[in-house]
């Protein structure tokens, strides 16, 4: 699923750290000077395949 920026209703390529606010990258440029307090929609959508990956991986070895 798709997140839309909170401000224009574009695709959000940006979500501010520790929130549930998405922002595309004008917003997120109009609105924060320091781009680094944004976490990558696409980057944590890659961080959280890797954490479901390890997890199952886990759950493998403990039925040993
Ligand atoms: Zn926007």
């Amino acid at each position: 699923m798709k997140k839309k920026c909170l401000i224009c209703n574009a695709e959000a390529e940006y979500r501010i750290k520790d929130t549930s606010d998405y922002y595309c990258a004008d917003c997120a440029e109009e609105n924060f000077a320091d781009l680094s307090l944004l976490l990558k929609v696409e980057e944590e959508a890659k961080k959280l395949k890797v954490f479901v990956d390890e997890k199952i991986g886990e759950e493998d070895v403990s039925e040993d």
